[in-house]
């Protein structure tokens, strides 16, 4: 197992760097994760050779980027198990993709007096976009409430789902707590009501496998840069029945089939939702991420997940007055967000900065969920599936350090 761990390390140049004289030791993955040599060698071929705006020239660098960026489609289009590959549009990350959603779904869908369901423990980018939307219509966002554990209020999810309720927006896996939420229940409930399911999977698609035929749910959404692959990119998979009916959120070139100051007719799927010159490098470039993922052993790395998550857990309850966040029976991946007694997390995180660890501190874009808590601010630690067990005793060890330091 650690054998493979390195192995997988070895392919991230990024990891390989000291910081203040310190080797570096990043666990702020869920911010944003370091990228493989596959990857990084792709985006510099493309930026310095071959670079030619798609769909448009017929030209030898056009047709490659084309090839290169509709490829990357199909394989997220495999990734992720949808149905079609026009279910698959591109977007700049999960931010974009609930927008997106918001803007589009919404004016085809939601009217004055509907309902948008919204899990307590988002992230801002799968809450304030519903908040527009529902100031635009006349409309409310209501909050699905959490438990003091971090788990989605199951038990009330059909009385939350009355007949106003328009679509139910949820993560797979929360930033903050690291709890896999049960989106084969909540869709399935869902679904009963006929009410469709957005799913952010912004941390999901990252830690588990996803089918999104099997899952049934409606959306799904993630963002590149977690996924080990550029920023600026990801996808929002929607399913044909939703997106065929839904009018496109931005015109600009590539979107339409027919323009004319009578009236202009717009692309097919997935074109329709894909306004002007795309960052078709940057999506070529996740679709080198996908592959790289595609390539390792996912049910290996699961294993080595609960490992940490595992040790990590252990570790963290022996540190006093360190309360941590997002526990109990759920699933939960190694994303460790905790307070601890009297001392700052920003501090902590300044001065394990120049221990050469690199961690998360402040609200991680969920101010809700440390409302919930009474926080306004949790150190997180973040592990990647190249973050060695090495590192995580060191983490620990370090943080005793900074806590003695600051206390
Ligand atoms: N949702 C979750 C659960 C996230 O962790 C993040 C990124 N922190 C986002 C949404 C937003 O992603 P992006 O900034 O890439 O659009």
């Amino acid at each position: 197992m650690n054998n493979y761990i390195e192995q997988i390390r070895s392919h991230f140049p990024a990891l390989q760097q000291q910081i203040y004289g310190k080797p570096l030791v990043y666990l702020d993955n869920a911010a944003t994760a370091q990228k493989p040599q596959q990857v990084l060698a792709l985006l510099a071929e493309m930026d310095g050779m071959i670079n030619g705006n798609i769909h448009r020239s017929v030209h030898y660098l056009s047709t490659k980027c084309t090839e290169l960026y509709e490829n990357a489609r199909k394989s997220a289009c495999r990734f992720i198990g949808a149905a079609h590959e026009h279910e698959v549009i591109f977007t700049s990350g999960v931010t974009a993709g609930v927008n997106l959603t918001a803007f589009s779904f919404g004016e085809a869908f939601v009217k004055e007096g509907d309902v948008i369901l919204v899990g307590e423990s988002e992230h801002h980018s799968n809450i304030v976009p519903w908040q527009l939307l529902c100031a635009r219509k006349r409309a409310t966002v209501r909050m699905w409430p959490i438990d003091e554990q971090g788990k989605l209020r199951m038990d009330l999810l059909p009385e939350l789902l009355d007949e106003r309720v328009r679509l139910v927006a949820v993560s797979h896996i929360s930033n903050v707590l690291g709890l896999v939420n049960p989106i084969q229940e909540i869709v399935e409930v869902a679904h009963t009501y006929d009410i469709p399911v957005l799913i952010d999977g912004a941390q999901g698609v990252v830690h588990e496998k996803i089918n999104v035929c099997d899952l049934k749910c409606d959306f799904y959404l993630f963002s590149g840069h977690k996924l080990y692959g550029p920023t600026g990119t990801g996808i929002l998979y929607g399913r044909e029945r939703w997106l065929e009916k839904m009018p496109p959120w931005q015109g600009g070139g590539d979107m339409i089939t027919s323009v004319s100051f009578s009236g202009t007719t717009f692309a097919d799927l997935p074109l329709k939702f894909e306004a002007g010159t795309p960052n078709f490098i940057g999506q070529a470039g996740l679709g080198a991420a996908i592959e790289y993922m595609e390539s390792l052993e996912r049910d290996v790395l699961e294993v080595y997940s609960r490992m940490l998550v595992q040790t990590g857990m252990e570790l963290f309850q022996k540190i006093g007055g360190l309360r941590m966040y997002g526990v109990g029976d759920r699933e939960k991946i190694p994303l460790f967000s905790f307070s601890v007694a009297g001392v700052h997390a920003t501090d902590m995180a300044i001065l394990l900065d120049k221990m050469g660890f690199a961690v998360r501190s402040g609200q991680m874009c969920a101010e809700p969920v440390l409302v919930k808590y009474g926080q306004t601010s949790l150190l997180r630690a973040s592990f990647a599936m190249y973050n060695t067990q090495e590192e995580l005793h060191q983490f620990v060890e370090a943080l005793h350090k900074v806590i003695s330091m600051l206390r």
